[in-house]
């Protein structure tokens, strides 16, 4: 019946052409490090991961949500599926797409396998998280460990024979870390090996049964070690310890104990883990366990911004298809169909604007996510500028684009109605599952702490000023009328509140703090819709690229973020002006 409520969502459709569009005409992915990589290479690739994405992982992301995960004598059972087709996606070495070749991976650039990790996240964001962890294990490894480390795990983490974890977050702690208690024992006549004894909670795949053993990499402290962050070192305590020939040998002391009940991405199990003995040894220096650390918390920020708006893709996709198939109402002008009673809701103005707040957000999202990802190639590649302005940008992307991110998926519910609030229509999963993403890899408050009191005037200053002095440069380039009205006129503003907000900023951080910090998160979103407003000038400007209606579509999508989107930057503004945020009292008796 035309205009009938649908029972399910259409499922995932990859976003290839959009990729191909950012990575090859925006940015350009043959004129940078890899130079030798094509459309065709690109699209090969891309066209390949589709479909297995399509047809293997998204038809279980709603079993996995209603299966989940189970503890069962101390190891945890994944959802039907979860086991054959992870094994599927390992066989066509999709995860170790940027790994260096003489470790099993593919040496191709890192632009590649982000877009590779959106349409995984966005196909399956609970399946996809075992992988996004081990590669974070891979670069801590590749970046600190011994040679002996890295011929053990490297060639095994590459491509998920072995998966990673991360292991940070204690009862006492999450975002203060020199609370940590978890405490490392040397093991005496075995020098260089620990044991480890502690609680570890909230561990993303702590365990599960989608690979032959589980490399934990764990914060803890050595007896000497002086208080707070400064006393932590990095270990890495595997399941399995690894036998002469380096197969899994016999089971180490740690386990996952209890598995949390959550809110969503009932596909991974979040597990407190018991190191109780576990022989470990350790990555990197004594005592500078933080910063080896943050080579893999660095790399997952990325990744959960990422998370967050291949979320709010997939419930755009679903969103846009009930708005087409849905009839209430009559729309203004003629009607589309006069035998129908009643008009598809698209044609209303304020779903067509909802739509399109999803879409003006997902595609910017997707440009900055992937310039993200090539200054991680340019840094590779040694260049120390495009490392200042990535460490620079990182809280933005994880920060920005999450928030934004729940919110585009709470926009797709809207546009559903009561059906959005049906479990069963599936956008509410969509919604439970992108919500972690501004809590966990430090929350988005912290991200904003972290861009005010550490980026921003790292090194004097000069990646921002660099970055700032990019964008100027490309705003006040000539351009066809049509563009330097729509794009580039509204940049050149919403940057002139940036550098009126930093400004503020460094006046307030020699003599108020308090202000400075009570704008922290604003900063983080002025800078991160001046970043969102530059890639839309930046795809405007490549959209001649495009065959017409998709030039057409673009073109509209971005016309809608700069007019509508982009001049949050003076509200945004307008509250870093306003200071410091009242205190509140400590004593909830001294309130009343
Ligand atoms: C599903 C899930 C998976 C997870 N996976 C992992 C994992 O794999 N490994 C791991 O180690 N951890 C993991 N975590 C833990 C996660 O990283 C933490 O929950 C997160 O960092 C926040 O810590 P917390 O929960 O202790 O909150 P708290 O640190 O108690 O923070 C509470 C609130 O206070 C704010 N706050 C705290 N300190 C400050 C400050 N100095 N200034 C301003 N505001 C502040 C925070 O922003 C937040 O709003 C996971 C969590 C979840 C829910």
């Amino acid at each position: 019946m035309p205009g009938a409520m649908q029972s399910t969502l259409p499922e995932y459709t990859a976003p290839v052409a959009d990729l191909l569009f950012v990575l090859c005409d925006v940015l350009r992915i043959d004129r940078g490090v890899f130079d030798s990589l094509d459309r065709d290479a690109c699209a090969a690739v891309l066209t390949e991961v589709a479909r297995l994405a399509e047809d293997r992982l998204a038809p279980l992301n709603r079993s996995g949500d209603l299966q989940g995960c189970r503890l069962e004598n101390g190891v945890v059972r994944t959802p039907e599926g979860f086991a054959e087709a992870f094994a599927e996606v390992c066989a066509g070495g999709w995860y170790g797409l940027d790994c260096a070749p003489d470790h099993g991976g593919q040496g191709l650039p890192h632009m590649l396998h982000s877009a590779v990790g959106e349409i995984l996240s966005g196909a399956n964001m609970a399946f996809h998280i075992h992988a996004g962890l081990t590669h974070g294990a891979y670069s801590a490894i590749a970046t600190h460990g011994s040679a002996a480390q890295q011929a053990l795990y490297l060639p095994k983490l590459a491509n998920c024979r072995w998966t990673g974890t991360m292991n940070l977050t204690e009862p006492q702690c999450g975002t203060d870390l020199g609370l940590i208690r978890t405490r490392a024992e040397a093991i005496p006549g075995a020098e260089g090996r620990y044991r480890l004894f502690g609680t570890k909670i909230y561990i993303s795949a702590g365990d599960h049964d989608l690979a032959e053993n589980i490399v934990h990499l764990v914060l803890a402290r050595l007896p000497d070690a002086p208080d707070g962050v400064k006393g932590l070192s990095l270990f890495i305590a595997p399941k399995f310890l690894p036998a002469e020939d380096g197969s899994p040998g016999t089971r180490n002391g740690v386990s996952a104990v209890r598995l949390e009940s959550k809110m969503g991405l009932h596909g991974n199990a979040t597990c407190e883990m018991l190191y109780d003995g576990a022989e470990a040894e350790l990555l990197g220096a004594p005592h500078q366990g933080l910063a080896a650390m943050f080579t893999m918390m660095n790399e997952e920020r990325i990744s959960v911004g990422l998370q967050g708006y291949a979320q709010a893709d997939r419930a755009l996709q679903g969103a846009l298809a009930f708005a087409r198939a849905r009839r209430q109402g009559r729309a203004l002008g003629p009607a589309a169909d006069r035998e129908a009673p009643a008009d598809p809701i698209l044609l209303h103005p304020d779903v067509r604007r909802m739509l399109l707040d999803q879409q003006a957000f997902t595609e910017g999202a997707r440009a900055l996510t992937l310039w993200g990802a090539e200054l991680v190639d340019l840094a590779r590649a040694g260049d120390a500028a495009a490392a200042a302005r990535l460490s620079l940008v990182t809280p933005v992307i994880k920060g920005f684009l999450t928030d934004k991110g729940v919110e585009s998926c709470l926009v797709a519910q809207q546009v559903l109605g009561g059906a959005g609030y049906i479990e069963e229509m599936g956008l509410s999963q969509i919604l439970r599952d992108a919500r972690v993403t501004t809590i966990y890899e430090g929350t988005n408050g912290v991200q904003a702490l972290d861009l005010v009191a550490r980026k921003l005037g790292a090194g004097g200053g000069a990646a921002i000023m660099a970055l700032l002095a990019e964008i100027a440069g490309f705003a006040g380039e000539s351009a066809p009328e049509e563009i330097e009205a729509e794009f580039l006129a509204p940049l050149r503003a919403a940057l002139a509140d940036l550098q009126t907000a930093l400004l503020r900023l460094q006046a307030f951080g020699t003599t108020d703090p308090e202000a400075a910090l009570s704008g922290a998160s604003d900063v983080l979103h002025l800078f991160g819709h001046v970043c969102l407003g530059y890639m839309w000038a930046r795809m405007a400007r490549a959209a001649d690229a495009l065959p017409a209606p998709a030039r057409r579509a673009k073109l509209a999508a971005g016309r809608h973020y700069m007019s509508r989107h982009l001049p949050a930057t003076a509200l945004h503004l307008a509250r870093i002006e306003a200071g410091a945020v009242a205190g509140l009292p400590l004593d909830a008796e001294a309130a009343e």
